[in-house]
This record gives structure tokens, sequence and C-alpha cells, in this order.
């Protein structure tokens, strides 16, 4: 796996890869590799596309400072990790690559805002769109990866590509889960002992709901799921809600539903979403 530290250094292979004719798939992280983000790399891989993770801690799209200051960093694990699936290069873009213009974000997208986590982390979108069209910009791929984790993020990436008329194609890759069904995510290696205890807890209820979610979707059920996170130890409630895929809307009588959560455990933020629509698709 080649390493790229600077601009230059990717400007010169990636000469080298078009000379090819091969086309290239962007895969940007925040790093910390883990089984979700290396499905992505897996998924450019098996299309043949030369694969071009980037790790890039980008300070613009935390809310919070120690969210950003106690951010799961270990460069050496994610280069082995990468190295292993032969993810064809690593850049590591630095800040001056990604804010040649100094540390600011900018709001691009208006659509799919003030709800979900947009409601709680005002700016955090601002930040997500402003560091994904850099490297857009500085990378020009023809393909991009990004996880279904992160629903209310595709759909804005989705959003950026179509308002600039980028020639990119976005893929959506379903999320890889942990044996108790929620999805990895970077902010897990921070965890304690009891945290994961909790966060396993809250699994259990939160799949347990899902069966009776998949039937009907009513404010009790989903009040008793809030009830019952509470109870295990989740100790704040960003967000449960029941969206449509499309808009994110409650629009009802729509074809794809999802539970989309976000919760803390101590301070550590968990979101996921959940897939619904088996039941409706039966209705009809
Ligand atoms: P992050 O490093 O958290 O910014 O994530 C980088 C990319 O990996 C984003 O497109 C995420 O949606 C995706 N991703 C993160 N966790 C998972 C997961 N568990 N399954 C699939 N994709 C994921």
């Amino acid at each position: 796996m080649k390493i790229l530290r600077n601009k230059i250094e990717l400007d010169n292979h990636l000469v080298e890869i078009r000379k090819n004719d091969q086309e290239i798939g962007l895969i940007p992280t925040m790093g910390s590799i883990h089984k979700g983000h290396k499905s992505l790399v897996e998924k450019c891989i098996e299309a043949n596309f030369f694969s071009l993770a980037t790790i890039y801690i980008n300070p613009t799209q935390f809310d919070n400072k120690s969210d950003f200051e106690n951010y799961p960093c270990d460069e050496k694990k994610d280069i082995f990790e990468l190295e292993k699936i032969q993810c064809d290069a690593l850049f590591f873009p630095s800040k001056e690559d990604m804010y040649p213009n100094g540390l600011k974000s900018q709001k691009e997208i208006l659509d799919y805002r003030d709800i979900l986590c947009d409601k709680f982390r005002p700016g955090h979108f601002d930040g997500v769109t402003t560091v994904v069209k850099a490297l857009f910009d500085i990378t020009r791929p023809d393909h991009a990866y990004f996880g279904e984790k992160d629903f209310q993020q595709l759909k804005l990436i989705e959003k950026l590509v179509q308002q600039n008329a980028l020639p990119i194609v976005i893929h959506a890759c379903p999320s890889i889960r942990l044996k108790n069904g929620i999805s990895y995510s970077s902010r897990f290696k921070n965890f304690s002992t009891h945290e994961k205890k909790i966060l396993d807890n809250a699994a259990k209820f939160i799949y347990e709901h899902l069966i009776e979610l998949k039937h009907n979707v009513t404010s009790i059920i989903l009040d008793k799921l809030k009830k019952n996170l509470l109870e295990v130890g989740v100790n704040k409630i960003d967000y449960l809600e029941v969206r449509n895929e499309k808009e994110l809307s409650f629009a009802s009588l729509y074809e794809k539903y999802r539970l989309f959560v976000a919760f803390y455990i101590g301070n550590i933020r968990v979101i996921d979403n959940f897939a619904l629509h088996y039941k409706v698709k039966n209705k009809k």
C-alpha cells in the first residue's frame, strides 16, 4: 500500500494511476479503522477500482472540543489494517491541504437539515460537506464510498455531488455490525467494559422493539424503547425516530423506512439506523 503524506505525493501518484486508465475509488475516513471502514475499501477493490483511502480527523465537524481531542487515533494500526486487505493507497491530508484558506466550513447543502443529527449538532454537516468537497477536489475520484450507518451524511453527500454536478458515483454501503447488532464505530474504542455492557443491553431493547415497529409505528412503542434505554444506563437520547429513506421525512405510507437513533453512553455518542421496510412491503 502506498502511503501518501501530502498533496504533491498524491498528485504524482494519481497521475500514474490515471495513465493506466484505472478508475479511482475514494474512501474518506477519520481513521481508527474497523470492519465498517474495511467493508467500504473491499467494495472498491472488488470493483477493480484503485482504492484510495484517506484518514483525516476533521476539526470543523466536531461541535464539541473534548470530543475532537478524545477522538481515537492509531496511525500504525490503521496502516496495518488497510495493508492487510490490500488497499492500494492511503492518503493523510494535512490541515493546509484541506483548509488552504483557514479552518472554516461552509453551509452549502440546505436539504435534510434541522432534523436528526443536524438538530443536535449544529454545524456538523457543514464541516462534513466542506471536507468531503475538499477531498473530492484534490483527489478527483470516479467513485466514492460512504456508509449507510451515517445515513443523513450520505444523503447530504449525494446532494453535494448532484448540486455541483460532480462526475462521481456515490456508493452507499450497508452497515457492518457488532455481534450485538449495533454498527461498528471508531468512538467505541473509548468504551469501558461497563459501557460496553450498557451498549449490549441497549441493543437488546432496540432489536426487541424493531420487531414491534416492523408491524406498527407508534409513539407508544418509541416511548417504551426510550424508557428502556434510559433504564439500562443510556444517559441522554438525542432522537429515536422513524423516517423514510428518500426524504428523511415522517410521511406515512412510504415504502422504505428506518429507525434512526442517537444517544449517549457516558460521553460517547452512538448513532445508528435500522431498516424497517420489510413489513411495509408485505402490506402491498
Ligand atoms: P468515519 O471514519 O466514522 O468518518 O467513517 C468513514 C466512513 O465509513 C463513512 O462513510 C461511514 O459512514 C463509514 N462507516 C463507519 N462505520 C461504519 C459501519 N459500521 N459500517 C459501514 N460503514 C461505516
